[in-house]
């Protein structure tokens, strides 16, 4: 089946089960492995400190046929490093065995290696902060090299990539840049903004120390904007989400905004909530939460110690209500089928 009869295919689920009110997965994010070759400064789970077992190949198959029961399109692979789990190769081969859209989120250092499983995925995006050693302060010496080696690597083998960049501190001055960088390598670019971390001991979410000043979060979220009106195709969110983000009524210290403290505020328009409705995260330990940003906020069942399906009816009914973070946002969007995000959708994923 083509890429564009996938998207149609998609986008009619997104459509019947947006007016049918019926509420079923349409994405889930399973992080296969803790293990990870990088300690980047601001990585939001610090997942090179946990010890959690991978999850088994076996586990992951019994995951992905519960949720490919519930009508689940897309499955994505998300680590730690996703490549550096050892059956990597035949988790993909399942995903794919079940005609299900594959992507996986990577530093891009083992791509090479794998290439035949990287072939097999639908979409690949690789991290990349910045050039050179913009990139390099936050994720480490060499990452940015090895990284464009994947994006070569990739463009090569025709196929779909996208670059994602975490604004921070250090890179905001640079997003233009990025740009010409996701045009040389024929990749999407997906921009994203910091999560609340980790603390040393793992227990307490902190704001990460590379985090902007509010004034020049707005600052690069507009530039990003405009760049969004020249170049359409060629970023992943849409100008409604990134509007969304620049409109944050509080500061971006403040992840998420939960019910009660979201009444209170009159001068901004919440995108509705999907998340635990129409998308979910499973972390390496099973238990799975309503989107990754809940990570440590939130009571989560496990899947690994009780049916899949049951865990994924208990988290739709969280507190949760707004957020700023653009991936989340952008699939907040389409299940809520905004005409915005959905074009944007049919237009993104042509790029090769
Ligand atoms: S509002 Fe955002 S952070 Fe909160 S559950 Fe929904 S998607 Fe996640």
């Amino acid at each position: 089946m083509s890429n564009l009869s996938k998207k149609i295919i998609a986008g009619m689920k997104v459509f019947i089960r947006r007016f049918t009110g019926k509420q079923a997965p349409l994405e889930i994010n399973i992080h296969i492995t803790d293990k990870c070759n990088l300690k980047c400064t601001y990585c939001y789970s610090n997942f090179y400190k946990r010890h959690n077992d991978d999850i088994s190949l076996h586990d992951i198959k019994r995951i992905v046929d519960s949720f490919y029961e519930m009508g689940v399109i897309e499955v994505s692979l998300i680590g730690g490093e996703p490549f550096l789990h050892p059956q990597f190769p035949e988790i993909v081969d399942y995903v794919k065995s079940k005609g299900l859209f594959c992507s996986a989120v990577t530093n891009g250092y083992f791509v090479s290696k794998l290439i035949d499983t990287a072939k097999k995925l639908d979409m690949i995006c690789v991290s990349i902060d910045g050039l050179n050693e913009v990139n390099d302060l936050t994720r480490g010496n060499g990452s940015f090299n090895k990284a464009i080696e994947a994006l070569e690597i990739m463009q090569k083998n025709n196929i779909n990539r996208s670059i994602r960049a975490t604004l921070q501190k250090h890179n905001l001055q640079y997003i233009e840049d990025m740009m010409d960088l996701a045009v040389k390598y024929g990749a999407i670019l997906n921009f994203g903004l910091l999560f609340p971390q980790s603390s040393e001991s793992g227990e307490v979410k902190v704001v990460s120390n590379e985090t902007p000043p509010d004034e020049l979060y707005k600052n690069a979220l507009s530039r990003i904007i405009e760049l969004k009106k020249r170049y359409p195709s060629r970023f992943f969110n849409s100008i409604t989400n990134f509007t969304n983000a620049l409109n944050w009524p509080v500061s971006y210290t403040k992840f998420f905004l939960f019910e009660d403290e979201l009444k209170n505020i009159t001068n901004f328009k919440a995108v509705p909530c999907y998340g635990g409705r129409t998308f979910a995260t499973i972390d390496t330990d099973g238990r799975i939460y309503p989107c990754t940003n809940l990570i440590g906020y939130y009571d989560a069942p496990n899947v690994l110690e009780m049916d899949v399906k049951e865990a994924w009816n208990k988290i739709k009914d969280h507190k949760c209500s707004a957020c700023f973070y653009l991936s989340s946002v952008e699939k907040n969007l389409v299940s809520n089928f905004n005409i915005d995000a959905m074009l944007n959708l049919l237009k993104v994923k042509r790029i090769k």
